[in-house]
């Protein structure tokens, strides 16, 4: 096999894709390594994810795309962790840094899109971002010293194309738009509701219905429980409860939300069957089943390849080992995503500055070819490989001390285990409990 050798030419121009979490904090490490930097930005506003969008897509199901909305929140929804964890490493969530001391330890959606919007404006990239651009495809130089960039700008009934130049490019284009929607015997038979969780807004439509909520994830535990305030029944199900602690998730006030395995059919009168329990009818069915990893833009199939979502070859989960002037910033999962885009973002930087250096690239591809047996040996399926959970701080760590810099924070730890302690005591109500570990930031209540 021929490994390519890393182009050594000097990189000054520096393109992020995305305005998001892991965009701006990017951009903001590159400026501290001294590289030019110009951030494309699809939409008219920063914050990505966080920028709540009431509207939804036609397609309820999210798979039609001809226009996607980039937002997967719900008008509810507060931060699932408390924000002292929450922030970037030297930019608070109270008013020190992005946010407000009132504000409560979880945070409102509309919070941290203010929060990300201060750190834009405090960290002067504002002015470095090219809203309304999306890029359509990207070009690794063919002797790696440069990556180009199709945009598109203007309206969709007049688009205006365009090319730039960069000397590497890193991608933070976020997972959580596009839905992964688990085929299901009979479902198209099926004449009730139907969404994924993205289309999800509030349980208002859901009054009095018998509802099935498939997915264990953040969005399945927030969806089933705010359902059932007003559904007349909930069948929350799926195959990981062990992991959530699983009864105890159900909530004692909430007598109608059910805990049930994977569903497996439904017939065209809405009777759908379990697993291992029994048939139940329901009238509207929600899919809280995740994203697929997506990349439209990168038409050279041999940068990377999405298998199931496993994106592959990427050493340490950002760089693929032939291409070392693309970094993708935001893989991993089950993680705490602020402070890891920055290590990550910080760690980018600092390999393209040549101050933490690379293996060679075929030292690159055996390791991640290394950790794919271990996975594979492990059961584990290959859509969870970039799942970190208990191995992001030894993860994080590792990054950390490539470049010379401190661990973690032992409050940070700290903190994090306390989270684990309150959410399995009081899975229901978390977000208001008593903490007794702090972190830096001024929490009031
Ligand atoms: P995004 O926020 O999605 O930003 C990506 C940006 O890239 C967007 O602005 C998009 O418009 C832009 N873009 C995409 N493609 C292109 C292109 N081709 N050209 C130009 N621009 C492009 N995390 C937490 O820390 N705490 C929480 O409580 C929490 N709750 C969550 C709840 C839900 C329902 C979901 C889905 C996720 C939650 N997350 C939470 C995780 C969240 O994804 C991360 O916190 C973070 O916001 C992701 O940031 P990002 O920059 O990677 O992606």
């Amino acid at each position: 096999m021929h490994y390519k050798e890393h182009n050594t030419k000097p990189i000054q121009k520096v393109a992020v894709i995305g305005a998001g979490a892991s965009g701006l904090v990017t951009a903001r490490e590159l400026l501290r390594q001294g590289f030019e930097v110009t951030i494309f930005e699809q939409s008219t506003n920063v914050g990505g994810l966080w920028v709540y969008d009431p509207k939804t897509e036609s397609d309820k199901l999210g798979l039609d795309v001809e226009k996607r909305i980039h937002s997967s929140l719900y008008s509810s929804l507060r931060t699932n962790l408390p924000r002292d964890i929450m922030a970037f490493s030297d930019y608070r969530f109270d008013s020190s840094g992005g946010g407000d001391n009132e504000w409560p330890r979880f945070p409102h959606h509309t919070q941290v899109c203010t929060y990300l919007t201060n750190f834009a404006k405090d960290h002067q990239l504002i002015e470095l971002i090219c809203f309304n651009t999306q890029v359509v495809e990207l070009q690794y130089g063919i002797d790696h010293s440069n990556v180009t960039l199709k945009l598109k700008s203007g309206t969709d009934a007049k688009p205006v194309l365009s090319t730039s130049y960069f000397d590497a490019v890193a991608i933070c284009n976020g997972h959580f738009a596009n839905p992964r929607v688990p085929q299901l015997k009979g479902m198209s038979s099926f004449s009730g509701k139907v969404i994924h969780s993205h289309n999800y807004r509030d349980p208002e439509a859901f009054k009095g219905q018998r509802v099935a909520v498939f997915g264990v994830s953040a969005s399945g535990v927030d969806i089933a429980r705010e359902i059932a305030s007003e559904a007349a029944e909930v069948y929350w199900c799926g195959d990981t409860f062990n992991r959530l602690e699983g009864k105890s998730m159900t909530d004692p006030t909430l007598k109608n939300l059910h805990l049930f395995s994977c569903p497996t059919e439904i017939d065209n009168e809405g009777l759908l069957a379990f697993e291992k329990n029994q048939p139940q009818p329901i009238d509207s069915f929600i899919y809280a089943t995740g994203y697929h990893y997506d990349y439209p833009f990168i038409t050279q199939k041999e940068i990377i390849s999405v298998d199931d979502n496993y994106i592959s070859p990427l050493y340490n989960q950002i760089i693929p080992p032939d291409y070392q002037r693309i970094g993708f910033i935001g893989i991993p999962f089950l993680i705490i995503p602020f402070p890891l885009f920055e290590i990550q973002a910080r760690w980018f930087a600092q390999v393209l500055k040549q101050k933490v250096a690379l293996p060679s690239a075929k030292e690159m591809v055996e390791t991640v070819k290394l950790r794919e047996s271990e996975l594979q040996e492990s059961k584990r399926k290959k859509r969870l490989y970039h799942q970190l959970g208990d191995e992001q701080i030894p993860y994080l760590n590792r990054l950390l001390s490539e470049m010379n810099d401190a661990p973690l924070p032992q409050w940070f730890l700290n903190l994090i285990d306390e989270c684990q302690r309150v959410r399995t005591k009081h899975p229901v109500t978390y977000r208001d409990e008593v903490y007794q570990v702090f972190g830096p930031s001024k929490v009031l209540h």
